[in-house]
């Protein structure tokens, strides 16, 4: 505890979840240190490594929103009405994300947000951020952490009440808790990798295709994506495996890269100017799937967002599971007040479940996005589903719009879904059975 008698928590990484929680836990009036192993991306030093954009959806809107952030952060955001399908012969068309437009995705930079979110954190009297401190050591009993200034390279140690791990999918603090005995750990990475690309604005710094949707140009085994940025520029991500005789692994002159491209993905080439040399200068980056618990020990140590559940990005909900993590352990802490051994433990028995439906759900849709979207049959279902929707609003909601637009938890929307299914398929069933008996009776 603090001279002052205030606890004192250490946040070991201030990436998105690091520092939305740190504006929690300042609200709250705690003291809190915030240590991040890269520099201040407030000054514009941003390091690559992840998707320079992401999809904001109703849960992480919902937890910048109870921290007072979320009108700030859609103002610089940019709206995504729905998933625009790029066929191979270079044929468009929207899939709309809900049964109106109400039911937006929203387009966010990465380093925007974070930066705001650090902001926020900073203008509490009680939140100190340390940048370029890399978490080298931990010990669980005392609590307390070993940090290493990048830049001098000298240690320091920090003790503290509680140190929250929120240093992404490969934590510091879940590699020592994984020494633990009973912790359980498992981590599965995708034979696919991915690749940023750029479409840049057009001459007039417009948008050069549809500016409000999630483009997919899906192709079967892979896919490419593309999503807007507000200066008029799209981050593209080509999904791909890794090796194999159509991988990554086979693209290898500027001559490659163009007929690849002009053969799967041809109405993009026109406006990807810089396409050989981004795909030659850029890193391909693995997907993995990280699995855990239990995410605290005792009531010194608690885990959150990637370190604890990351997954594949193709349900778009990493950030925002990440975030609803903070609202949650929020309200743990809440209820339990001091007694964070209790806090900690009610957070993870309230998410675990969820997350590792969420966890499914993310390798499910990667499979539906550049196998399904493109199809007929599924363009029908995506159809009824509207239908159906707008018919009975309250009682059928699409999995995708429950997992996105609403706080329904993720195994309730599962289940919810598979009920709607089992019903609908037996109403038509019964309709099947009335046809033929009217028509052969
Ligand atoms: C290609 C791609 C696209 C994605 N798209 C979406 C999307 O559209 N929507 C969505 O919701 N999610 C998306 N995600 C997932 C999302 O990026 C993550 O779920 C989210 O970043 C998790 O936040 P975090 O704070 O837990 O981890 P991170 O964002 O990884 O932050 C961890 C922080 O800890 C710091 N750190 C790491 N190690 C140490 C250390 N030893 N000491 C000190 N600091 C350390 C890091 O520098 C970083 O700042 C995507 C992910 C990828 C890879």
């Amino acid at each position: 505890m603090s001279k002052d008698g205030r606890h004192h928590f250490v946040i070991v990484g201030g990436g998105l979840a690091g520092s939305l929680l740190a504006v929690y836990l300042g609200r709250k009036g705690y003291r809190v240190d915030v240590y991040e192993m890269r520099d201040d991306i407030r000054g514009g030093n941003v390091a690559g490594g992840k998707s320079i954009n992401l999809a904001l959806t109703r849960r992480g809107i919902d937890a910048l929103a109870h921290a007072g952030l979320a009108e700030q952060v859609l103002a610089s955001a940019v709206p995504m009405k729905g998933r625009l399908i790029h066929s191979e012969s270079g044929d468009t068309s929207l899939q709309p994300y809900g049964k109106d437009d109400t039911q937006l995705n929203y387009s966010v930079s990465r380093a925007g947000l974070n930066a705001e979110l650090l902001e926020a954190a900073d203008s509490h009297e009680s939140v100190t951020l340390h940048f370029n401190k890399k978490c080298t050591g931990v010990d669980l009993d005392e609590p307390s952490v070993t940090l290493a200034d990048t830049v001098t390279g000298v240690e320091v140690r920090v003790e503290a009440d509680v140190i929250v791990s929120a240093d992404g999918a490969f934590s510091a603090v879940r590699a020592r808790m994984q020494k633990l005995a009973r912790f359980n750990y498992s981590q599965q990475y995708l034979e696919h990798g991915y690749k940023e690309l750029e479409i840049p604005p057009g001459v007039a710094g417009e948008f050069q295709i549809e500016k409000n949707a999630l483009h997919i140009w899906p192709r079967r085994s892979y896919m490419m994506i593309a999503l807007p940025n507000l200066d008029g520029s799209f981050t593209c991500t080509l999904f791909w495996p890794f090796d194999g005789p159509f991988s990554f692994d086979n693209l290898e002159s500027e001559e490659d890269v163009r007929r690849f491209f002009e053969e799967h993905f041809a109405d993009a080439v026109p406006v990807m100017p810089t396409l050989t040399a981004d795909y030659l200068g850029n890193p391909t980056n693995p997907l993995a799937t990280i699995c855990c618990g239990p995410w605290h020990y005792q009531d010194k140590v608690v885990l959150l967002g990637d370190a604890c559940h990351a997954v594949v990005p193709f349900y778009g909900q990493g950030m925002n599971a990440a975030f609803e993590d903070v609202l949650v352990l929020d309200a743990c802490m809440d209820k339990h007040k001091s007694d964070f051994g209790a806090a900690f433990a009610a957070y993870y028995s309230e998410r675990k479940e969820h997350v590792d439906v969420l966890q499914r759900l993310c390798v499910d849709n990667f499979v539906e996005m550049r196998d399904h979207t493109g199809s007929k049959w599924f363009l029908l279902r995506k159809k009824t589903e509207k239908m159906l929707s707008k018919i009975f609003p309250s009682w059928y909601v699409p999995l995708y719009n429950m997992v996105t637009h609403t706080r329904i938890r993720y195994v309730d929307a599962v289940r919810r879904a598979r009920m709607q299914k089992q019903v609908c398929a037996l109403v038509a069933g019964f309709l099947v059975i009335a046809v033929f008996l009217l028509l052969f009776t």
